[in-house]
């Protein structure tokens, strides 16, 4: 399980500078003072764990029905389990997981013990930025403003083109996450000058009972709360969540049932109903469709689409199509090609360990090379004044950028927060003969910095 500290955690959002503005600075000294943490008295819980909303008990064992489908051809071929024991059924979403002792949901983050359904990661997220807010994208709610924005791990659909599919696509044990009740998210936001939370990037649905202790919190403290979700939940939870937040984006990904099934794991009308929901409960909504190539672009269902939103909601709602630039659609899946082709993935794969290894090497005879941190060939080298107190060192940092420089080596200019991070970031196409050639240049240039500075 790859937990992080929140000593370990905070010297990484130095590195990659997950945080922007002054929130950065509340978020690390609620860390550092040690922040309260959720405990579930009875049972030997996970930190971060909360008894979920929305969910039943089924005492006494099931019947084929609870879960199968009647269409499937025969019970005898799927009663291949005595079905005793404490199941539980989720009503949180359209997927409603009936699940065993110890089993978790299509979602990843919630789960059945003993009997009771949790959720995994509350007050736990993994991902923490303050953005503009027509990234997420609004365009017509505080436009021109910041939102302090998280996302837990975990989600409840499968898009096979998902951008944020690192922390979607994961449980909450295989993501480097923060200790964030709403409190210290409450605080953090206030302080950092945005005047809104923004639930986003993975799914919120799944954070749901986070995000609505969150966002009663915020709107005390006079901050508004938006949703930016795919739209994949029920009609109950979804109206108790309309009453606590301010504006919703839904990502309605196209306007076909087979698309929803076949490459987002999901199926369209529950988020038709989700949309039609969140019109009626007078919450602001907005309508993203995103275009993607080859796989939902059909002019006919994006006709229909629109007139479904036209007809369903009327007049002034808002919605838009992010359409992709077709220059640059044709571009990329020309690269996704050669990349298939030459078997990129495999390459980044291998030379990022090997990067590893040799910087890996290198740190165990230099302790101001404080932290190495590599995922397939991408990755940051933090330097520090001293292991111990893990004090950033950017004189040091900019000395071997140009003792590199010197010697034929181009790293890019000092990252993070503060400025003693040196970002790894080889070509994809790289030879193990490049890459010792490169990293003997590096050796050889962090000496020569760290003579320099005696
Ligand atoms: S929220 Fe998760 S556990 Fe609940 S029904 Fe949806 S996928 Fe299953």
């Amino acid at each position: 399980m790859k937990r992080v500290s929140r000593r370990t955690f905070l010297k990484g959002l130095a590195g990659v500078g997950l945080c922007a503005l002054g929130g950065a600075a509340a978020w690390a000294d609620w860390q550092r003072a040690g922040g309260e943490k959720p405990v579930e008295a009875e049972l030997a819980l996970p930190e971060h764990t909360r008894e979920a909303m929305y969910y039943t008990g089924i005492e006494g064992g099931l019947d084929c029905a609870s879960c199968h489908a009647p269409a499937e051809p025969s019970h005898t071929l799927y009663c291949h389990v005595p079905h005793q024991g404490r199941y539980v059924r989720c009503g949180l979403c359209p997927h409603r997981c009936v699940l065993a002792e110890g089993e978790r949901g299509t979602c990843r983050v919630r789960e059945n013990r003993g009997g009771k359904l949790y959720t995994f990661v509350y007050g736990n997220p993994c991902a923490v930025h303050v953005d503009p807010i027509e990234k997420k994208p609004f365009y017509h709610f505080l436009p021109g403003t910041a939102a302090f924005s998280l996302a837990t791990a975990g989600c409840n659909l499968r898009c096979q083109y998902c951008q944020n599919y690192t922390i979607s696509q994961q449980p909450p044990e295989e993501t480097p996450n923060y200790d964030a009740p709403p409190e210290a998210v409450v605080t953090a936001t206030a302080q950092s000058g945005a005047p809104s939370i923004a639930y986003t990037y993975s799914e919120p649905i799944v954070f749901y009972e986070y995000m609505l202790d969150t966002a009663r919190l915020a709107r005390r403290a006079g901050l508004r709360n938006v949703v930016i979700s795919a739209g994949y939940i029920n009609p109950e939870p979804l109206r108790e969540l309309c009453r606590a937040v301010d504006a919703i984006k839904i990502d309605l990904k196209g306007y076909n049932d087979d698309f929803y099934r076949q490459v987002c794991g999901g199926t369209l009308e529950p988020v038709l109903e989700a949309i039609r929901v969140i019109h009626d409960m007078g919450v602001h909504l907005e309508i993203v469709n995103l275009v993607v190539p080859t796989l939902n672009d059909d002019l006919a269902e994006l006709r229909a689409l629109v007139e479904w939103v036209m007809d369903a909601l009327g007049p002034g709602e808002m919605s838009s199509t992010n359409g992709g630039n077709p220059l640059s659609s044709a571009a990329a899946l020309a690269a996704i090609k050669i990349l298939e082709e030459e078997r990129l993935p495999e390459n980044a794969a291998k030379m990022g360990e090997f990067f590893k290894a040799r910087f890996k090497y290198m740190q165990q005879r230099v302790p101001q090379l404080g932290d190495v941190r590599i995922l397939g060939l991408m990755g940051g080298l933090e330097f520090v004044k001293d292991p111990e107190t893990r004090e950033p060192a950017p004189k040091l940092t900019r000395q071997i950028i140009y003792e590199c420089f010197q010697r034929g080596l181009i790293c890019i200019a000092p990252i993070g927060l503060y400025n003693n991070v040196i970002r790894v970031a080889p070509p994809l196409v790289i030879t193990e003969e490049q890459a010792n050639e490169t990293l003997d240049i590096f050796e050889q240039a962090l000496h020569a910095a760290l003579a320099g500075l005696e």
